[in-house]
């Protein structure tokens, strides 16, 4: 039966000049478009690592409407041409690890705003449409959270919920250099906006709200640097393998709202498939059900883990550590994040369908299955002195 879009209309297949597919959002969004649909990947990242299993071997079912390309889209001419061949291009590749906004500010801004920046001058140039991954992180913090600790205001959702078309952008001080990265974001998104408003590009802006599940980030010490500090779950992950206690940074008293990350692709695949409907409009992606202060998804994660793996929860579940501790000098962070689903709604008539628990189960099993044998190998290794 033909696929059709949802005003009814057949679905004609593309193709899309995806960059940053190698990572963990690219991943799973590459298996979507070759399960599911007919169109056309060219997969442009540094590494493929997490895409192998989609790119051989030749006789896959989806063989050649997927193309790695390996190429740094930092300083590589075949960029514009690549583009060019594509109906529409989808950018993802960003440093987006917390650990690195306060830590390697130039690299983040320089990785999140100016190495975006041809690939919007050349979507426009060539009226081409563009997907562009930006974060619920340019919201900053929620008006709420300067009220009085007391006030009964800070209940009331008009000073907490996220609106793509309402809600201010606030961000601390230019020495809390955490922002780097929401700053960043924050401009190109104007940019890609006024190349809308001023020269008509075609464009639809995503902000993920913690969307999270397999292949995400790396296992310290495993498939990623020893010293590496993940994002949240894959650092809880890593402390839950090793059987070690896992690190509350500053109490973990931040509310995270966690979307399952094949949830949340839904949702792409509906603005890839209805431009119509998707051009023009920021959306908000999360879960707004899905909300826990990270001290409680630390607990979860501990009694979902010990259901998974069989392992007993350890003594000390959890320690506290400072931000500055974990973090290094100018870390700040968001105190709430529920995503305002209005718009994502009424456009493209899109849920998330999974609590957490059930996104937490599928996740840890596959964390178990994939890192559980390695990591004993690596605890058993005696240290070289
Ligand atoms: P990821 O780090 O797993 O993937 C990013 C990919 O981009 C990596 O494979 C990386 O190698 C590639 N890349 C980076 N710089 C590149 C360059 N110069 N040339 C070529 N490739 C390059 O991150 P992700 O979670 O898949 O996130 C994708 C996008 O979504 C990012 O823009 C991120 O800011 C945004 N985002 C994600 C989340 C989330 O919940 N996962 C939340 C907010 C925003």
């Amino acid at each position: 039966m033909a696929r059709v879009d949802l005003d009814g209309n057949p679905i004609k297949p593309i193709t899309i000049c995806m960059i940053g597919a190698g990572g963990f959002i690219g991943s799973h969004l590459c298996e979507k478009l070759m399960s599911e649909t007919p169109h056309t990947v060219l997969a442009l990242d540094v590494y493929n690592d997490k895409i192998k299993h989609l790119l051989e071997p030749d006789s896959l079912p989806w063989a050649g409407r997927i193309t790695f390309h390996r190429l740094n889209i930092k300083h590589d001419s075949r960029l514009e041409g690549l583009i060019k061949m594509a109906d529409l291009t989808i950018n993802l590749a960003a440093i987006c690890t917390p650990a690195d906004y306060n830590t390697r500010p130039l690299d983040t801004i320089y990785s999140n705003f100016i190495d975006a920046l041809p690939v919007v001058k050349y979507c426009s140039e060539n009226n081409k449409r563009l997907i562009h991954f930006s974060t619920c992180e340019v919201y900053g913090k929620t008006i709420g959270a300067f009220l009085p600790k007391d006030s009964p205001l800070r209940k009331d959702p008009a000073y907490y919920v996220l609106k793509e078309d309402e809600s201010p952008c606030i961000f601390g001080s230019i020495e809390k250099q955490r922002w780097s990265y929401a700053c960043a974001k924050q401009l190109i998104e104007r940019l890609i906006y006024a190349e809308g408003a001023e020269n008509g590009l075609e464009f639809t802006i995503v902000r993920p709200f913690n969307w999270i599940g397999p292949r995400m980030d790396f296992i310290p010490g495993i498939d990623g640097p020893s010293e590496g500090v993940p994002r949240v779950l894959a650092c809880f992950s890593n402390n839950l393998l090793r059987g070690e206690p896992l690190k509350l940074v500053d109490g973990g008293q931040s509310q995270r709202t966690f979307v399952y990350i094949k949830d949340a692709i839904e949702a792409v695949l509906l603005m890839i498939e209805n431009p119509a409907r998707a051009n023009g409009h920021i959306f908000n992606v999360g879960n707004p059900n899905n909300e826990v202060t990270v001290r409680q998804l630390a607990e979860i994660m501990i009694q979902v883990y010990s259901k998974v793996s069989g392992e007993k929860t350890p003594e000390t579940p959890t320690i506290d550590v400072s931000s500055k501790e974990f973090y290094g000098e100018g870390y700040d962070d968001s105190d709430k994040r529920i995503p305002d689903m209005t718009i994502i709604n009424r456009q493209l008539g899109w849920n998330p369908k999974t609590s957490l628990f059930d996104l937490l189960e599928s996740t840890l099993t596959y964390q178990h299955r994939t890192y559980a044998e390695a990591i004993k190998k690596v605890i058993a290794k005696p240290v070289a002195t």
